[in-house]
């Protein structure tokens, strides 16, 4: 074969994504045994009844074709509107470019804000896909550690040292996948002047904003002097049900959405017709996102419960998303060994804190897409293992 480039072999290049546990418990799931399955951030439950009729009609309407390449007008227009909500800045339909998922507005993000051996900084623990889209950027990063006993909430002081001459861009998420953590105003306003002095930019990823439960969700761009330089990753994947349809945005100045705009005309050629409907009727009428926050409240609320008072076992972190963070250090320092251990004694899939950066080792992330009866269950497991740790 060919040599292939070095931007496509360098997204993984350890070729492990820390992903192994889950993995496998998928594999002994599906060839039946009743592993009960806590490792995965996707729903148990279906897209909300009534965004499901507006994609059907959708179809049957005849939305088959190609449209407008930053995104449907509707839907942009029903999106700047839940930006305005989410990031409490007013903001225009011009503002918002649609993407496949949170995900694709990352890569958007990266793509429009880094040069080839440009730096970033990411606060570890971090969703696992952030070090390979800053790489398919051919950015480089620094990982600046969120430690638990902070409620692995960042030390502002730790990210203003790692910043190197060729730093262009902050990676921050709040409410946080793996942790649950939902950053202060304290935190943002650091960060953001932070950002204002050293100029930079901020990206925010903000795709659990609709589950901070209770918290309040601070995003940099309502910081004065932010809006220029923060772009905003959102997604309808949790807040709205809907992960497999794929779609998201990025907030962001309009000039930022022009060049991205270009960038759809090289890669996706835009989104999907009949999704797009759907999601703008989804987000016009807000389709079950206030019944999956509660729900993921409740969730968390019942697997805290359950382990509260275990030998061996804390939980930090956790206000919001749909995790909860558990430090099991105290019997077994290398989260993995405790991962795979759990799987094979009790039959419990977790995800091993390392998935997420170092900052997490000891710990494991447990995800609440699962019925109540099923984490209280889990819960039990848990506490049982943790306990007689051997
Ligand atoms: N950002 C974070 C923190 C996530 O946890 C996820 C998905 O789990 C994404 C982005 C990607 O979202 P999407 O599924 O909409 O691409």
């Amino acid at each position: 074969m060919p040599k292939l480039s070095t931007r496509i072999t360098g997204i993984m290049p350890s070729g492990k994504d820390g992903w192994e546990v889950h993995f496998a418990a998928l594999a002994r799931k599906q060839a039946g045994e009743p592993i009960l399955m806590l490792s995965v951030g996707d729903h148990d439950f279906d897209t909300p009844e009534g965004t499901v009729e507006a994609g059907v009609e959708a179809l049957r309407k005849g939305h088959h074709h190609y449209i407008q390449l930053a995104g449907l007008p509707r839907l942009r227009t029903g999106l700047a509107k839940l930006s305005t909500q989410c990031t409490g800045v007013e903001t225009a339909p011009e503002e918002i470019i649609v993407t496949q998922g949170g995900q694709g507005a990352l890569f958007g993000a990266c793509q429009a804000l880094l040069d080839q051996g440009d730096h970033a900084i990411i606060i570890a623990p971090f969703y696992a896909t952030y070090p390979g889209t800053i790489r398919a950027a051919g950015g480089t990063f620094t990982e600046v550690l969120a430690l638990a006993e902070n409620g692995f909430e960042p030390d502002p002081k730790d990210i203003e040292a790692a910043i190197q001459p060729n730093t262009r861009m902050l990676l921050i998420n709040s409410p946080n996948n793996p942790t649950g953590t939902v950053y202060s105003r304290k935190t943002i306003e650091a960060i953001a002047d932070i950002a204002k002095r050293h100029d930079l930019w901020v990206v925010s990823d903000e795709v659990y904003w609709t589950l901070a439960a209770g918290r309040e969700h601070i995003s940099p761009r309502s910081i004065s002097g932010m809006k220029e330089r923060t772009l905003v990753v959102n997604s309808l994947s949790k807040s709205h049900g809907m992960t497999g349809w794929r779609l998201g945005w990025l907030t962001a100045p309009e000039e930022v959405i022009r060049y991205l705009t270009n960038l759809n005309i090289v890669s996706s050629y835009g989104m999907a017709d009949f999704i797009s409907h759907a999601a703008a009727e989804a987000v016009e009428k807000g389709h079950g996102v206030e019944e999956i926050a509660e729900r993921y409240k409740a969730r968390r609320k019942i697997f805290m419960d359950a382990l509260k008072g275990a030998n061996n076992i804390s939980i930090r972190g956790s206000e919001g998303a749909m995790y909860v963070m558990v430090d099991v250090s105290a019997v077994e320092p290398d989260a993995e060994t405790f991962a795979w251990g759990l799987l094979e004694a009790e039959q419990v899939a977790a995800m091993p804190g390392t998935s997420f950066g170092e900052a997490a080792q000891g710990h494991l992330r447990f995800s609440m897409c699962q019925e109540e009866e099923v984490l209280k269950e889990a819960a039990q497991r848990v506490r049982r293992f943790a306990e007689n740790y051997v």
